[in-house]
């Protein structure tokens, strides 16, 4: 998979460079590139932002360099192994491009699993106010264009929000994650939160950990970790509970 990020703070995306995701970089299972938005600026003072038609507080992004950017990356085209993935009859799949914003659809598990088949990803970190509507428009001709928020609060640029994404989105991708059994389990993989783990002592400070998982009993350690899967995600996300389909009686007991 390609990911190509522009923004005017390269540096924050430093930190995608360690751990898996740097690994994975590393092994050419990711294609990673980072832009600065203001190698596409001609002034001197390599300007990217200016104040609002009609008014208000704050600074808009101007159009021109997020176009020649993003230009820039849709010249340089796929590059690497992947370039033939989905190049089905000649007909390429646009690059994928995300839009942090928190007028955007919320991102999820499902946008997460969606976003990791594709073969280009491409995140447009806007700062200030955010990015002039036209390029949005316009970018919307050239990619398959996708506004995204990470939550409902409002951060002070998209950086930390593409990088929460690109790792969500990264961890998806076979090879990424060493055993991908540790994906199987996870919070938000089929609706439910994840159970309660530990790891040795099985006694600290006077806190024990439950005797089934000491065990070695498979099938009750698989109905204690599904009830308390259960029991947590109706404490504390009862609107994820809500959205589960059909449970069997034992499910609904535990609910009870
Ligand atoms: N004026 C914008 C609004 O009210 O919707 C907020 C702009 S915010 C200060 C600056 C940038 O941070 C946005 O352009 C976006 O890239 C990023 N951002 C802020 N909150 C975000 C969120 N919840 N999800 C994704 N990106 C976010």
């Amino acid at each position: 998979m390609r990911i190509d990020v522009v923004s005017i703070f390269p540096e924050y995306l430093e930190g995608l460079k360690l751990s898996l995701i740097g690994k994975a970089a590393e092994q050419g299972l990711l294609d990673l590139n980072v832009h600065d938005l203001r190698d596409f600026t001609f002034d001197r003072h390599n300007t990217v932002d200016d104040s609002p038609y009609g008014g208000g507080a704050g600074m808009v992004m101007k159009a021109e360099p997020w176009a020649l950017a993003l230009e820039h990356i849709l010249g340089e085209g796929p590059r690497g192994a992947s370039a033939s993935v989905g190049d089905h009859d000649g007909e390429k799949p646009k690059p994928i491009l995300i839009v942090p914003s928190p007028a955007g659809r919320v991102f999820d598990q499902r946008v997460a699993e969606d976003l990791a088949g594709a073969e280009h990803l491409v995140f447009a970190c806007g700062r200030y106010e955010g990015i002039d509507q036209r390029v949005i428009d316009w970018a919307g001709e050239h990619f398959d264009l996708r506004p995204m928020s990470i939550g409902d609060y409002v951060l002070n640029g998209g950086e930390v929000a593409s990088m929460a994404m690109i790792e969500a989105v990264s961890r998806l991708v076979p090879g990424v994650i060493g055993n991908p059994e540790s994906l199987t389990e996870e919070s938000h993989e089929d609706g439910l939160l994840e159970y309660p783990i530990y790891t040795k002592p099985a006694s600290w400070r006077q806190r024990d950990v439950p005797e089934v998982l000491l065990s070695g009993n498979h099938g009750a350690i698989a109905r204690w970790r599904r009830d308390r899967r259960l029991e947590r995600t109706a404490e504390v996300r009862p609107d994820l509970i809500a959205k589960l389909g059909e449970l069997d009686k034992h499910d609904r007991a535990v609910l009870e």
